[in-house]
């Protein structure tokens, strides 16, 4: 329970102000070394974190629960609490320690707004989005405060809202209180609700110009988007309070047109494993194998761009162009010059956030000569695409002289520490330096001084933080020393002194030293202002420089695994030629068949096969493939003409979603539902063996019509796997419906799959071969494939029958088989007890011997 802030300490009255202030929000407030946390907050983060959960005093005669994070490593504990979807307000202390501490909010880091060294993810950009329910649309805008990205749209239905926020996969969503359809977004980690208030147009209008220092939105084309410029006001103004500055690097939004995307809802995302593979894990995804790029800013980059494959051919051919281009260069030695600039991305943003820090400088100094660099060996090349991207690049040479002259090579990690400021930079700065360092030079002479005239050849003048500066004397010599030495401490073997003289020189030391640091930070301070001058231009740079080189990592991918360039059409094509799965052909170290597929003049596919005989690899390359092409990656194919695709559905694989109370078939069914009321012509569909999460007539049933309808009457890129025959015989009655089968064969009695995509259908799916390769007991497998073999007699003695011999075998192998087989003594144990029990007298001699013989065998 929390008290009453009148029967607290002044501490915690303090704290509890604040926390009123932030009920749902965990408070860091800062008491000397540490940054801790009371009553539930303490409980909680105790247990996210696992931290030990002390007490501090009573109220209400209960002891306070507290936990807390040393400050020099808070860092480190808030970016788990981010990725647990808190967040946290950091109170500083303020004032002389000993008397009245005043604390402060000096911050709010919120899961999509965290842009910290060591708080906010590297490889990843963390976003925050906003939605409003307006009078007719919905309004939904993003931003990302680490790479400076603001834009608004507007969505007629709920169900669009979700498609645009699964493709940007915010972190943190902010809505309007009120706001009833959450359980849509439960992807979404971190949801906070905020007054109506913030939504109002006109102040938001202005509050965005403002932002932006125009005097209209109408240059960003968002000028007509009432509900996205609602949207995205309110959550600048959101993001603004928790930053308690000015966000400096957002200079400008734009609109996002869904249109313009190949939409991958995000169960194609997981489905096609493109970010991670279906267990979490990056191995194995499309990301991992495509992420060549060489910076953080590049990582960050890929993962954006797969999710966001491009409709318009100008634009995914610019970026082919570069890759080409690349290609024909040297993107390896590219390679080289980008990795050494490191994340200027995020020090711009906190130079926009004001936040930056010491080694900010030397990252963003050395960025920007390496860029130089890149730009000097593009300009070398004397290809046109790649000249014409170099002259794009501004060298920024006056932030590099300012950084040059201004911040030390190597400066303290924190600006309260000192030794950021270059010398020769400022002369105050340098005269203060000079008094701190000299008093090590005048102290020595003091004492060489005070030897001489004392003749206490022992004597050593010193300084200590405690005591300050003083003069030591053995305590036989004590009797000797002069007058004017004023004894401070004894200890067991010296005494120790100060002299006026001492006591002048410590004031003026440790006022110099107290001069210099904050002089430092004023310093500090006016760069960071000056830099923030050059925000429009360090922005572009930083998008340029990641799409550089993610391009040029995309080059490097085509050398290295036989890529070719892809062709774009706005027409209805869907061709390849020899196509291969990106990620498969990269795991397998047997040779990977590569397959074609033209779905032009026949845009569904019935692909039949074995198990396991290669159907959901040759459906999901394909799908891989118009994806690459579409972001502008070169593809694992031969040939490839990719035609104009305005979304990829996926039905494959069967998962129960037990959370929200839907059954393996149940979200077959939803799948299926959402991709017939939802595809269009240009749609790409996957369907992997739909209909069997339920009985075969059943699902034979509902595969065949949804089939049948999605030739007749949306006629969409369909590729649809299935082990029904009468599927594969749809062919017969549709001339826009081709048959594909994989086959396999026989040798030696084991199952070879040959991967080669043929013309026509298969109805035998080689299910008890493969059940055998995985490991099923032969008794099992030999029963399975006896109930296949034809039958004259009728179905019921033909089941009597079978489940006799099925006794019999299962009976026969339980006797073959050592029931505990883990320790010898265990198993000759069993050997004596089955001879008891052995009754010879039942047994021919044939028998007995086999028995003895299987009974040889278990030893
Ligand atoms: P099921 O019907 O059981 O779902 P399937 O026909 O969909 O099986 P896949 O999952 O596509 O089979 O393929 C099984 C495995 O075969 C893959 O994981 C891969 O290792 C290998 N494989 C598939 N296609 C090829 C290929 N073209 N070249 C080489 N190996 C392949």
């Amino acid at each position: 329970m929390i008290p009453d802030k009148n029967s607290v300490t002044p501490m915690m009255r303090q704290y509890l102000e604040i926390k009123e202030k932030f009920p749902d929000t965990l408070v860091l407030y800062r008491l000397g070394d540490f940054y801790e946390l009371f009553f539930d907050d303490a409980k909680k983060v105790a247990k996210l974190l696992d931290l030990t959960l002390t007490r501090r005093g009573n109220t209400n005669g209960e002891p306070i629960p507290m936990a807390g994070v040393p400050f020099h490593s808070v860092e480190n504990y808030i970016a788990r609490l981010i990725r647990f979807g808190e967040s946290v307000v950091i109170c500083e202390q303020e004032g002389i320690p000993g008397k009245t501490m005043i604390r402060k909010i000096s911050k709010i880091i919120t899961p999509g707004t965290a842009t910290d060294d060591g708080i906010a993810p590297d490889t990843k950009d963390n976003i925050i989005a906003c939605i409003y329910k307006g009078k007719t649309y919905y309004g939904v805008s993003y931003l990302c405060l680490g790479s400076g990205v603001f834009k608004t749209t507007v969505c007629s239905k709920l169900s669009d809202v979700r498609l645009y926020l699964e493709k940007i996969n915010p972190i943190e969503l902010v809505f309007e209180e009120g706001f009833t359809n959450l359980d849509d977004f439960n992807f979404i980690k971190s949801k906070k609700s905020i007054p109506s208030w913030n939504f109002e147009l006109e102040t938001n209008y202005k509050l965005l110009c403002k932002q932006f220092e125009t005097n209209s939105l109408f240059g960003f084309d968002i000028d007509d988007l009432e509900d996205g410029i609602c949207a995205a006001g309110a959550l600048l103004s959101y993001v603004k309070d928790t930053q308690n500055v000015s966000i400096k690097h957002i200079t400008s939004i734009s609109k996002d047109d869904s249109s313009s995307y190949v939409i991958l809802d995000r169960t194609s995302q997981k489905n096609l494993e493109l970010l991670s593979n279906l267990q979490g894990n990056i191995k194995g995804s499309l990301l991992s194998v495509i992420n060549q790029a060489s910076t953080v800013m590049g990582q960050r980059l890929v993962r954006e761009l797969i999710v966001t494959p491009l409709r318009d051919n100008s634009k995914v051919n610019h970026r082919l162009d570069i890759v080409e281009q690349l290609i024909n260069s040297d993107p390896e030695s590219y390679a080289y010059l980008l990795d050494a600039i490191g994340d200027i991305q995020r020090v711009v943003a906190r130079i926009g956030l004001s936040s930056s820090r010491p080694k900010d400088f030397v990252v963003l100094k050395d960025g920007l000569n390496q860029i130089r660099e890149l730009k000097k060996a593009l300009l070398s090349s004397n290809n046109t695409v790649l000249c014409e991207f170099a002259n794009k690049i501004d060298e920024h040479e006056q932030i590099i002289e300012l950084l040059e002259q201004s911040i030390m090579d190597n400066p303290a990690t924190f600006l309260r520490d000192g030794n950021v400021i270059k010398t020769g930079y400022n002369k105050e700065l340098d005269e203060l330096r000079e008094l701190m360092n000299g008093s090590s030079q005048i102290l020595e002479k003091i004492e060489q001084r005070e030897k001489e005239a004392t003749g206490i050849s022992t004597l050593k003048v010193s300084f200590n933080s405690v005591h300050g500066y003083y003069i030591e004397v053995s305590k036989t010599q004590s009797v000797n020393v002069p007058d004017y030495y004023i004894r401070r401490q004894t200890l067991k073997n010296n005494e120790r002194y100060i002299t006026p003289e001492l006591k002048e020189l410590e004031e003026k030391t440790l006022s110099a030293q107290e001069k210099a640091l904050a002089l430092e930070e004023r310093i500090f301070n006016t760069i960071i202002t000056e830099l923030q001058k050059y925000i429009p231009t360090l922005v572009p740079l930083c998008t340029n420089v990641a799409m550089f080189d993610v391009l040029n990592g995309f080059a490097r991918l085509s050398v290295a695994r036989n890529y070719v360039r892809p062709t774009l059409t706005n027409t209805h094509e869907l061709r390849i030629i020899d196509g291969r799965h990106a990620v498969i052909e990269t795991l397998t170290d047997k040779p990977f068949v590569a397959n074609s597929i033209d779905l032009t003049q026949k845009p569904m596919m019935v692909i039949t096969g074995p198990n396991m005989g290669g159907k959901s690899t040759y459906m999901r390359q394909t799908a891989l493939i118009v994806i690459l092409a579409r972001i502008g990656c070169f593809v694992p194919a031969k040939e490839a003409v990719i035609g104009n695709i305005d979304r990829i559905f996926t039905r494959i694989g069967a998962s129960d979603d037990l959370s929200s109370g839907r059954s393996t078939f149940m979200v077959e069914m939803e799948e299926a539902a959402s991709i017939v009321n939802n595809a269009t012509s240009n749609s790409l569909v996957l369907m992997d063996e739909i209909g069997r999460g339920t009985s075969t007539t059943e699902g034979c049933a509902l595969a065949l019509s949804i089939a049948q309808y999605m030739c007749q009457q949306i006629a969409s890129f369909t590729l649809f796997a299935t082990h029904y025959p009468d599927v594969a015989r749809l062919s017969d009655d549709y001339d826009n419906v081709s048959n594909i089968c994989f086959k396999a064969t026989e040798f030696n009695g084991d199952i070879v799959f040959l991967y080669h995509a043929n013309e026509g259908a298969l109805n035998y799916s080689y299910a008890i071969e493969v059940a055998k390769l995985a490991g099923l007991p032969n008794v099992i497998v030999n029963l399975a494939r006896q109930y296949l073999q034809p039958d004259e007699s009728d179905a019921e003695d033909k089941n009597k029958t079978m489940k006799k011999k099925c006794q019999e075998q299962i009976k026969a192998t339980a006797s073959e088989t050592p029931v505990i087989d883990t320790k010898k003594q265990d198993k000759d144990n069993l050997v004596i007890e089955k001879l008891k029990e052995l009754n010879l007298n039942e047994m021919t001699p044939i028998e007995a011997l086999n028995y003895l013989y299987n009974l040889k065998k278990e030893i």
